[in-house]
């Protein structure tokens, strides 16, 4: 409550001060200038994401079909990303990278073509598990291994692995497990890649590829047409959810994935963001939000923002709503609802 008190007079001192000056330089340019009243981090207006891209080198590698296409994804992604300056991190999964196989040479290389680029990678683990299904000894060589395989990639173009992302945003089923890899996490350097902004667009994905291997140009359309609503649809709910949870404007992390549908529609995505005057920033900017170091007590079967598991854990939390006066009532008169 005193923070939405101190928002709404920080805000109107704000507008006073807009006021004042344009009175000021209007009527009397010889007059003091006005106290300037600096908006605080917690009255800032601007809205902020930080893009992340999943499933690096690209996902459903294998449905591309020529190395010219694989490019194709990379190349559309970073000059959306390059066209609004939008810094991105690529979570690369291990195990598509490391091997001799002429898939894994290959998607050795699509990865240096990112690092190339400039963009930066970070830790999905080796396989893509989902850690709901693991035990804690297979989580931890997920992590792990993932980080052995892409610590070289990143020594070669003078990086520093800083992040792990767990696959479908699961982090198990008990306490037990998730602080287990929450520790292996940091001691390895690490910080846990929370989304704030998440979304289906791998649903999409499927069905575009479906649409796009069978040739049916209306449908693959369509299909992005229904992408790009649920797109807007989910970043506005989101960014709604962060204002009710802050009372401010957070420092959001939106979650991608490398795929065939943003291949086509990422420049679209950061367009409309940037009209609704979002700034692209750094994921490692967006992590100074302290939004992200709330307690999080809450799993989910199917992961979902970060945002949920704070709403979640803090109504777990909150103290039950004092007792209504109960000693003239007779609680069997009433009905449930
Ligand atoms: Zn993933």
């Amino acid at each position: 409550m005193h923070q939405m008190v101190a928002l709404v007079i920080s805000r109107l001192l704000v507008g006073l001060w807009v006021v004042m000056s344009w009175g000021c330089q209007s009527s009397d340019s010889a007059s003091p200038a006005p106290v300037q009243i600096e908006a605080t981090d917690n009255t800032r207006q601007v809205k902020q994401v930080a893009i992340t891209l999943d499933d690096g080198p690209i996902m459903r590698f294998f449905s591309h079909p020529t190395q010219w296409h694989r490019t194709l994804v990379i190349d559309s992604l970073t000059n959306a990303l390059a066209r609004y300056q939008a810094p991105t991190t690529l979570f690369a999964i291990g195990g598509l990278v490391q091997g001799e196989e002429p898939a894994a040479q290959e998607g050795a290389a699509l990865l240096r073509y990112w690092m190339e680029k400039g963009i930066p990678i970070a830790n999905h683990t080796m396989s893509h598990t989902n850690f709901n299904e693991l035990s804690l000894g297979q989580g931890i060589d997920e992590i792990t291994e993932a980080n052995e395989v892409l610590k070289p990639f990143a020594q070669e173009y003078n990086q520093t692995l800083k992040y792990f992302r767990f696959p479908f945003l699961a982090e198990g089923q008990t306490f037990e497990k998730k602080d287990a890899w929450n520790k292996m996490i940091v001691s390895l350097g690490l910080t846990n890649a929370r989304v704030t902004m998440s979304n289906r667009d791998w649903d999409f994905d499927k069905r575009y590829m479906d649409a796009e291997l069978a040739e049916e140009w209306e449908l693959r359309y369509e299909i992005g047409q229904e992408y790009m609503a649920h797109m807007r649809e989910t970043m506005a709910f989101w960014d709604s959810l962060a204002v009710d949870l802050t009372g401010r404007n957070i420092k959001h992390v939106l979650l991608l994935h490398a795929n065939r549908i943003n291949r086509d529609y990422l420049g679209q995505i950061l367009f409309e963001l940037s009209g609704q005057g979002y700034e692209f920033i750094s994921l490692e900017e967006a992590y100074t939000d302290p939004i992200y170091s709330e307690p999080d007590e809450w799993f989910s079967e199917n992961g979902t923002s970060f945002l949920e598991h704070i709403k979640q854990t803090r109504l777990k939390n909150a103290p039950p709503p004092a007792e209504a006066d109960s000693s003239g009532g007779d609680d069997s008169q009433g009905e449930e609802p």
